[in-house]
């Protein structure tokens, strides 16, 4: 294999993210990638019908509408484009009646009857300043938000998540909003549910919960297209077990802590591997898939036409199954997030069959089968739904991880995302991407800002990098219609 400057161990978002900024730099750079396909968290399949596309992992958006590195990247400009669904998401309860999160701030008021005020209070003045807040949220959580209303506007929100309710007083905007924070896997109120609340929760009236046409497996393709038009090599099928197989003056991760312990092992001084092994994983999710032959008959007919459903009940309920799940107890009755593609992106329903995208927040290690679970869930707020799937298949937490290496015991997010974790993300260091190994950098959602597909981890890494190990200061351009990368080469190491 020839030496490359750059070997990316890992093709999800972040590994691909990585490789694009270093190969937009003048790099050469090669990614590793285990799966027989590149795209890690991103990857489709056709399950059970040839012509029905299936997200395996990620399926919605709103981090890739709205980062830094994917406005720049430009998606829809690369004939890739983020279809907004009619609703952002939607949240039914029990008594056959819904909430509803449009993208137009002022709708979803009106209809939120007399929390609407409210709500507006929360979102309108985070929708103004939306990508002040989303860069600072998505930064690598060392710097100073570039618009200094960020910290005013975030602060007492965050407070207000934990202490009261986040101000909302009906059972509806109260069920509607936690539903949001519950994307933080992880034992709700807290820090870190209060900022994925505010940040999600403000992204629907603003930049959107999107779905790319044709699923998610797109945005995978275009990085790589990206990456390959800019001289990259993309190897797969191959899981990289040991760094010394790599020829290359600078290694980047797409792994998480356990993975950077299997691949350098003894190199590591014993002090950096003692904090790596205190990294904490989180909750697992437990996946089905389904193919359907009718849209999910809900209850409450407009939740039909959201992007993406959420089955958590009230706020309360919502509590204690994410509270249980997180001590490690299984729920009968578990937070469930549901996504029917084709309610988007209506080319998803082929032949009048759709895919039907689930999953539940479990403890880690679960091995229960999810489908009987989620079937269950989905019934109690859309009947006759059982009657309408034609097949399904489960993937337990535990196996998750035989799929991608890091999901360890089935968390999506590669480490819990707690107070601590999400700035001590993998461990308590000032440059959270590099590692005590000279030019081997960490780049996956194990590092800051997190899980999610934003592309950031691996863009902050490779800045980083960049910087360190070949003295280029300017980031390069990422855009469709950028010409040859104007890079400086400053000649000294920060
Ligand atoms: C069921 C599910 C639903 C999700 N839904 C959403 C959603 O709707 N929206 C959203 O934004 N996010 C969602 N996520 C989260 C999102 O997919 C991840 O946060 C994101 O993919 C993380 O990107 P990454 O590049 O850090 O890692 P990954 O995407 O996990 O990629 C890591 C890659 O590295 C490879 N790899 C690891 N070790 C090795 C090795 N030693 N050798 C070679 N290759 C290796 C893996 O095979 C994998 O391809 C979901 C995840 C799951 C599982």
């Amino acid at each position: 294999m020839t030496r490359a400057d750059v070997a990316v161990v890992g093709s999800g978002p972040n590994g691909l993210a990585a490789a694009v900024t270093m190969a937009r730099a003048g790099l050469t750079v090669h990614v590793h990638e285990q799966a027989s396909a590149v795209g890690g968290g991103l990857r489709g399949e056709a399950l059970f019908d040839p012509e029905v596309w299936h997200d395996i992992c990620a399926a919605v958006h709103p981090m890739a509408a709205a980062s830094a590195f994917f406005r720049e990247f430009d998606l829809p400009a690369r004939g890739v484009p983020l279809l907004q669904p009619p609703i952002a998401y939607a949240h039914p309860l029990d008594d056959g009646t819904a909430a509803f999160a449009h993208r137009d701030l002022e709708e979803t008021c009106d209809r939120l009857g007399p929390d609407g005020r409210r709500w507006r209070r929360l979102m309108e003045p985070l929708v103004r300043h939306s990508a002040g807040v989303t860069d600072f949220l998505l930064s690598g959580q060392r710097s100073v938000p570039r618009d200094p209303a960020v910290p005013l506007l975030l602060g007492p929100r965050v407070l207000s998540h934990l202490l009261r309710g986040d101000g909302l007083r009906t059972e509806a905007a109260r069920a509607l909003l936690t539903g949001v924070a519950a994307h933080a896997v992880g034992r709700l109120p807290s820090p870190p549910s209060g900022a994925i609340a505010l940040l999600l929760g403000h992204l629907a009236h603003a930049t959107g919960w999107p779905l790319p046409r044709g699923g998610s497996g797109r945005i995978a393709e275009a990085l790589a297209d990206d990456l390959r038009a800019h001289g990259g090599v993309l190897h797969t099928g191959h899981r990289v077990t040991d760094l010394a197989e790599l020829e290359a003056r600078v290694v980047m991760l797409d792994v998480t802590p356990h993975g950077l312990l299997e691949l350098a092992g003894d190199r590591l001084p014993p002090g950096y591997r003692r904090a790596l092994g205190r990294f904490r994983y989180g909750p697992g999710a437990a996946k089905v898939d389904f193919l359907v032959d009718e849209p999910i008959p809900w209850a409450a007919p407009e939740v039909g036409r959201a992007g993406t459903v959420h089955l958590g009940g009230t706020r309360a309920q919502t509590l204690a199954a994410e509270g249980a799940t997180a001590r490690g107890e299984t729920c009968e009755e578990p937070f469930v997030l549901v996504v029917d593609p084709a309610v988007t992106d209506p080319g998803r329903a082929v032949g009048g069959r759709r895919p039907v995208w689930a999953y539940a927040h479990v403890p880690n290690g679960d091995t229960r089968d999810p489908v009987p679970l989620v079937t269950r869930r989905i019934e109690r707020y859309a009947p006759g739904f059982a009657d309408t799937v034609v097949a399904a298949r489960g993937v337990p937490a535990a196996d998750y991880e035989t799929y991608n290496p890091n999901y360890p015991g089935g968390d999506i997010g590669a480490g819990a995302v707690t107070l601590a974790q999400s700035v001590f993300r993998p461990v308590p260091a000032w440059n959270p991407y590099r590692t005590p190994l000279p030019g081997v950098y960490l780049c996956s959602a194990s590092t800051p800002p997190g899980p999610s597909v934003h592309g950031m981890c691996g863009h902050h890494a490779a800045r980083v990098a960049l910087r360190r190990e070949f003295h280029i200061t300017t980031t390069p351009p990422l855009g469709p219609g950028s010409g040859a990368p104007h890079t400086e080469r400053s000649g000294r190491a920060p």
